[in-house]
């Protein structure tokens, strides 16, 4: 029989409950998963976790995030997200596997510590090989997080989608990638990682097909197939800057310039696809979206860093297109969050639209659980605190100042916690943070290893500085033309012109 543990008087934050306080009852879990929830449970033979004065939350779902360049935390600001990929692209790739491991784990641990349970990794892997899956596979299992991994594949060299492409000096184009894997190899190794390492426990799979305009149709028909024959969710990026939508109508003219109509035309706009981003999405579009069932990724965080804009949420949330949160790269926003990433999804409401109203908290609070879950494929095992799920729950400490005075358990959640009242972790009944310490990872001498790979690290990345210094010129000149072309869409506020 799996052991039992009952976690004993909690406020238990339930979505269709008490949003503002939420009743004290006891959760009990047997093995990795919820079995009853209620007022004075009584398990005899279960260990009992004591939870008074704790908030059990559901285990927050972070649907966007890139391993490969966690180790670039604070390396960067100012670029926008054409020429940092500069930058973050190369210094994820061609490292060593005591490097993946050790920044595979500090992104691990890291949302762990912000509450966050399930984190998919949509990872640039260069090389993409075998030796490289099992290395990401292994320390997720080590951080005790469920993962949801997908090596990103793309089959379209990076410089060919850069707009004014010709303007750029030979070199520069060489800096941004003019190679690529094939579409068949790619599809092949895919299969043949889902076949090595079927989804068990905590690790599931997802597809990650760059962007539409980073793969041959045929590469997307291949993600659709493999998609529909192993129930796997699809993440890819979409619209995330101005200069796609340009793209979208000059390039992908016979699917009526719009990448959401070539997804669709290739087999990919259906339950299980999920597009990140979104900033530049029209709402026609939105609307296309909802009717598929296909879900949006939302990241005000690294949009909001590397100049992107501001993703509609009125309209999105009007269109009823499914919602998930995520915090992206951790060189493009520096932090995995989601406590900052639902504050953010409610407060960008203010930039359109003074009237009252929604969004609100509690939302973003489904959005960051229910609706990360569902994006991930795991839309009825994780994302609330109900018998029957995982037992992926996050204990928050009351005392903490943040809850000084306890008013709402939603709102406090959302405005005022910052991670800092993240105590205790259960990852599929494991207790991964107990009251502030990782139990799965030792901590001290990760920090260690880290500090050993920064030496080689650092001087890598002043390497990649120096040789990028001169394609910053051709690179703005080329964002430049794309800011100066009316598109009839607006995601950034007027500036005051003297
Ligand atoms: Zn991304």
């Amino acid at each position: 029989m799996p052991s039992r543990t009952l976690i004993r008087g909690g406020q238990v934050y339930e979505h269709g409950g008490d949003i503002h306080r939420p009743r004290t009852a006891d959760v009990l879990v047997e093995g990795s998963t919820i079995v009853d929830v209620g007022p004075d449970l009584r398990a005899e033979d279960a260990a009992v976790i004591e939870a008074s004065g704790k908030l059990l939350v559901p285990g927050l779902v972070n649907a966007h995030y890139h391993s490969h360049d966690t180790l670039c935390r604070g390396m960067f600001e100012e670029q926008t997200l054409e020429t940092w990929l500069l930058y973050t692209l190369p210094m994820g790739a061609g490292r060593s596997k005591e490097e993946i491991r050790a920044r595979t784990l500090v992104g691990a641990l890291e949302c762990l510590r912000s509450g966050i349970t399930t984190v998919q990794d949509m990872l640039g892997l260069v090389p993409l090989t075998e030796d490289n899956v099992d290395v990401v596979l292994s320390a997720y299992r080590e951080a005790g997080i469920r993962s949801v991994f997908s090596p990103m594949v793309w089959d379209i060299p990076p410089v060919a989608m850069v707009r004014h492409r010709d303007t750029l000096p030979d070199d520069v184009q060489e800096m941004l990638g003019t190679r690529a894997l094939g579409a068949e190899e790619q599809l092949d190794f895919l299969q043949a990682q889902l076949d090595r390492h079927p989804a068990v426990g905590a690790q599931h799979w997802a597809l990650a097909p760059f962007a539409p305009q980073r793969c041959t149709p045929e590469l997307l028909r291949g993600c659709a197939k493999l998609s529909a024959e192993h129930n796997l969710p699809v993440f890819t990026h979409v619209y995330e800057t101005r200069g796609q939508v340009l793209i979208a109508r000059e390039l992908f003219g016979e699917h009526g310039g719009s990448l959401i109509n070539f997804l669709e035309d290739v087999g990919l706009l259906t339950p299980l696809l999920n597009i990140v981003h979104s900033v530049w999405i029209s709402r026609g579009e939105m609307d296309q979206m909802a009717a598929a069932d296909a879900g949006i990724v939302l990241n005000f965080l690294s949009n909001l860093k590397l100049k992107s804009g501001i993703a509609p949420v009125l309209d999105l949330r009007e269109s009823g297109v499914r919602l998930a949160l995520g915090c992206d790269n951790c060189s493009g926003t520096d932090v995995q969050n989601l406590f900052q990433a639902m504050k953010l999804f409610c407060l960008f409401a203010a930039v359109s639209d003074p009237e009252p109203g929604p969004p609100l908290a509690h939302e973003a609070l489904r959005h960051a659980t229910l609706g990360g879950a569902r994006a991930v494929g795991l839309g009825d095992r994780i994302g609330a605190i109900e018998s029957g799920r995982e037992a992926d729950l996050v204990f928050i400490d009351l005392d903490d100042i943040a809850y000084l005075p306890y008013n709402s358990a939603a709102r406090q959640l959302v405005y005022t916690e910052t991670g800092r009242g993240v105590e205790s972790v259960m990852v599929a009944g494991r207790m991964v943070v107990d009251r502030g310490t990782v139990t799965t990872v030792d901590e001290q001498a990760l920090r260690e290893e880290v500090a050993g790979l920064m030496r080689h690290f650092v001087d890598d990345y002043d390497a990649v500085v120096r040789s990028r210094e001169r394609a910053l010129p051709y690179m703005a000149e080329a964002q430049r033309r794309v800011w100066s072309q009316d598109i009839g869409m607006h995601r950034f506020l007027q500036r005051t012109r003297a």
